[in-house]
């Protein structure tokens, strides 16, 4: 079974960011409007997530890191089978695999919190906590078992930028949860929770600069979109300064960003960008998100007609909000 989990980890857990996006999904899986981040040396030292949601009950904790099928690498054609259709209930096992994690937990209806002690896979000691609800999840000595994974690992400041691109992209996705990201002691983002993309994006880019967003809001018969961009270009800005949150997921569309792009056309030097957030709503059968493993990259099947009504969006927008 160890064996197993450290295959596992090899697909799960590529690197510090890949440990933030699975601990952090889970926190939201549990429902937690409360997610703090704690990162030390770019991850590879510490990542600590800390949640208020629904936790688990000592069982719950236990059962958290039995693979629910320890057969199902039993030979080649399950680990392809396993590779290709993604890893429900590994992430934990498979992390735990590859470093030493403390696990703290407690439901709302919990007496008393569990603790437990992971340590390259092998479960350790379990022991009592007072019970706070929610999850705290803490792995430090990222791959300390897994030399040649470790030797793959970037500079500190590259893993810190990994992780904080995906915290940003999360907060941008989730305005309703408020996310605290910290390196090393030092605040990176802290979001409020209120619902509200405006001060998400102030929080990521700044209040300066979330000053000068215009709010742009349409709709065709297909389509529903809303967000806000800014009237020029920003400082700094580049490509990933334009985000598009498709029925509620971050995705990349390199035609989106083009139809943005088109939109500001007079108005930009060439290889400027703006910053831009636009949540677009369409029936679900629209959209194909799954083209790329990480879900990242979305194709739409209408994707003239909604580029051409974004384009003209982002005009009209601009043309009111400077004249
Ligand atoms: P999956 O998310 O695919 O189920 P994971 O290995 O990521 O698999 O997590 C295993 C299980 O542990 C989850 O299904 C959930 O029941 C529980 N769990 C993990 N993290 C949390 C958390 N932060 N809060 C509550 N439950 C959690
Ligand atoms: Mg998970």
């Amino acid at each position: 079974e160890q064996l197993a989990n450290m295959i596992a980890a090899g697909e799960v857990v590529e690197r510090p960011a890949s440990v933030v996006k699975e601990l952090v999904e889970n926190s939201i899986d549990a429902r937690a409007t409360t997610i703090e981040i704690h990162v030390e040396e770019g991850g590879l030292e510490m990542i600590r997530i800390v949640d208020n949601g629904r936790g688990m009950d000592r069982e719950d904790c236990q059962l958290a890191f039995e693979r629910h099928a320890t057969s199902k690498i039993s030979n080649a054609r399950d680990l392809f089978r396993i590779r290709t259709l993604g890893f429900r209930g590994e992430a934990l096992p498979s992390i735990a695999a590859v470093s030493r994690m403390e696990l703290t937990s407690s439901t709302s209806s919990s007496e008393v919190g569990t603790h437990l002690l992971i340590e390259g896979g092998q479960l350790g000691t379990i022991s009592d906590k007072a019970a706070v609800k929610g999850t705290e999840v803490c792995v430090r000595s990222l791959f300390f078992n897994t030399p040649a994974r470790l030797k793959y690992m970037k500079s500190i400041a590259t893993e810190v930028g990994h992780i904080s691109d995906y915290v940003n992209r999360l907060a941008l996705t989730h305005p309703s949860i408020s996310f605290l990201l910290t390196h090393n002691g030092k605040t990176l983002l802290q979001t409020s929770g209120d619902g509200k993309l405006l001060h998400v994006m102030a929080a990521i880019y700044g209040v300066q600069v979330a000053k000068l967003l215009l709010p742009i809001a349409g709709e065709t018969l297909d389509y529903k979109w809303s967000g806000f961009l800014s009237k020029t270009e920003v400082t700094r800005a580049n490509r990933s300064y334009l985000s598009t949150l498709v029925n509620g997921r971050y995705v990349r569309s390199y035609s989106i960003n083009n139809a943005i792009m088109r939109g500001y056309h007079t108005l930009l030097p060439i290889g400027r960008y703006p910053i831009v957030a636009l949540q677009i709503e369409m029936d679900p059968s629209l959209v194909d998100v799954n083209v790329h493993p990480a879900k990242l990259e979305a194709r739409f099947s209408k994707e003239d007609e909604l580029c051409s009504a974004i384009e003209q969006s982002v005009k009209e927008t601009l043309r009111q909000g400077l004249g």
